[in-house]
C-alpha cells in the first residue's frame, strides 16, 4: 500500500500512524538502523511535551522504533537506499546489502528523507579533518569516535552549538566558534550560554579563509570580515587546532522528490529547493513529502508532518474514518502551535507560499 523512503521521524511517525490502521507498508532507510538524525542527539529537546520536550533525541528514536516493532503489516528494511524512481512504470528502486535491487510499486509514496548539510568553500576545505557537523555528532554520539583532540567550530545555529557542547562534553577542546553573521548567535541563547559557560569565544563577524596541513588539519586561518562580507584586512589569525567542524545549515535532500516531476521552487526560508504541495502533503498523483526534506525545521515538526502525512495516506487508501479525521485535528492544532511563535512567522509565511489548494492545477 504505501512505501516510506527515509526512518527520521518523520518517516517514523508515518508508518506508526498509517501501520496502526492497517496499510501494508515498507519503511526503508540506508543506514543499518532506524531513526534519522535522533540517533545522535543526546540533549533533551524543547516544544510541546505531549510530542518530545523534555525527551532525548536517541530515546525517541528507540521508542518510535519499538512501537512500529509492534506492527506487522510494517515490513523496515535498513541498509536499503532508493536510487531511483521511474513515473513512468511507477516503480521505485532500491539497492540492498551485496549490491542486491529490489523493485517496489506502491500506491502511495512518502518521501522523508531529511537533509543535507552545506558547507564552506575555502583553501584546503578537502584535507582529512575537515568535516560536516552532522558527521562530528555521528561520529561522537553513535560510534564513540573522538574526531581530534582541539577543533573549531563554523557557524552558530543550532546545530553547530549543539556540537560543540557535544565535543565539550566528549572532553575535546573547543578553542572557539565563527561565524559570517553579522548581527547575533542565531541558533537559541540557551545553547550558546551553555558553551560561553566553559569559556569557549563565540566570534561573529569572522570566517575561515584557509585549512592549515596537507595530509592532516594543523590549524585554521581565520579573518574578519567587512560589512560587505570581504575579508577585512590585516585581520587574519590563526588558529590551532587539529580539525574543522563547519555547520552552517542544512539542504533539503530532493534528489528522489525530483523524480516524481513535481514543480519545484527555491525557497531560501525552507533551505532551498522544495516542491509546491497541498495541505495532504502531496506533491504528485501519488506522492507526499515530510520532514527536513520538505522544509528544515526540527524533530518535533517532522514527527508532526509525517503522523498528518501518514493519516492522510490512509484515507487516501479508503481506510480514513472519524478517529482519522480527529488525529487529523489534532495534529494539525500541534503543528500551528508549533510553528506558532513570533520566531515562526517567516517561516509560516513560506509555507503558506509552498502551499496550495489544488496540486493537480499546479502539476497539469
Ligand atoms: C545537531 C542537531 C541537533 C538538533 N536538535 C534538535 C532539537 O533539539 N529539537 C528538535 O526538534 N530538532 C532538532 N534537530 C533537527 C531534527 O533532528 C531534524 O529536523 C529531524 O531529524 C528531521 O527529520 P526527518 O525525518 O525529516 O529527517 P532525518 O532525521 O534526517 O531522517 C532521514 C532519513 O532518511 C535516510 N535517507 C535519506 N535518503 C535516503 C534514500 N535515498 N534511501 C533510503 N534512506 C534515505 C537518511 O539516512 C535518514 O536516516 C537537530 C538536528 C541536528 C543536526
Amino acid at each position: 500500500d504505501f512505501l516510506v523512503v527515509g526512518g527520521g521521524p518523520a518517516g517514523m511517525q508515518a508508518s506508526i500512524e498509517a501501520g496502526q490502521r492497517g496499510a501494508d507498508i515498507i519503511i526503508i532507510d540506508d543506514k543499518d538502523r532506524l531513526g534519522g538524525q535522533l540517533l545522535k542527539q543526546t540533549h533533551t529537546f524543547f516544544s510541546d511535551v505531549k510530542y518530545a520536550a523534555g525527551k532525548r533525541g536517541f530515546k525517541l528514536g528507540e521508542q518510535m522504533i519499538a512501537e512500529l516493532s509492534e506492527l506487522p503489516n510494517v515490513k523496515v528494511l535498513t541498509e536499503t537506499s532508493a536510487v531511483g524512481y521511474y513515473p513512468k512504470e511507477d516503480v521505485m528502486l532500491m539497492k540492498r546489502p551485496g549490491n542486491a535491487t529490489l523493485k517496489v510499486r506502491a500506491k502511495k509514496y512518502l518521501v522523508s528523507t531529511g537533509a543535507y548539510e552545506k558547507t564552506l568553500v575555502f583553501e584546503n576545505n578537502d584535507i582529512p579533518g575537515v568535516y560536516g557537523a552532522g558527521g562530528v555528532q555521528t561520529l561522537l554520539n553513535v560510534f564513540g569516535v573522538k574526531p581530534g583532540n582541539r577543533g573549531i567550530l563554523l557557524g552558530t545555529g543550532n546545530v553547530a552549538l549543539m556540537v560543540a557542547y557535544h565535543l565539550i562534553q566528549a572532553g575535546i577542546e573547543v578553542a572557539g566558534v565563527y561565524a559570517p553573521s553579522f548581527s547575533r548567535v542565531r541558533g537559541y541563547f540557551v545553547h550558546a550560554a551553555k558553551i560561553q559557560r566553559f569559556g569557549v569565544p563565540i566570534v561573529t563577524r569572522h570566517t575561515i579563509v584557509k585549512a592549515l596541513g596537507k595530509n592532516e588539519v594543523k590549524g585554521a586561518v581565520i579573518t574578519r570580515l567587512n560589512p560587505d562580507y570581504s575579508p577585512a584586512e590585516g585581520s587574519q589569525f590563526t588558529v590551532d587546532c587539529d580539525f574543522i567542524c563547519i555547520g552552517v545549515g542544512l539542504n533539503p535532500a530532493y534528489d528522489l522528490v525530483q523524480l516524481f516531476n513535481p514543480k519545484m521552487v527555491n525557497n531560501g526560508t525552507l533551505g532551498g529547493m522544495v516542491p509546491i504541495r497541498d495541505k495532504t502533503f502531496r506533491f504528485a498523483p501519488n506522492a507526499y513529502i515530510a520532514g527536513d526534506c520538505g522544509s528544515i525545521e526540527e524533530a518535533t515538526t517532522a514527527m508532526l508532518e509525517g503522523g498528518l502525512a501518514g493519516l492522510y495516506v490512509t484515507e487516501a487508501l479508503g481506510r480514513g474514518d472519524e478517529g482519522v479525521t480527529a488525529k487529523i485535528e489534532e495534529y494539525t492544532h500541534a503543528l500551528e502551535e508549533d510553528r506558532g511563535s513570533p520566531f515562526s512567522t517567516r517561516l509560516k509565511a513560506a509555507i503558506e507560499e509552498i502551499t496550495v489548494e489544488n496540486i493537480e492545477e499546479v502539476l497539469n
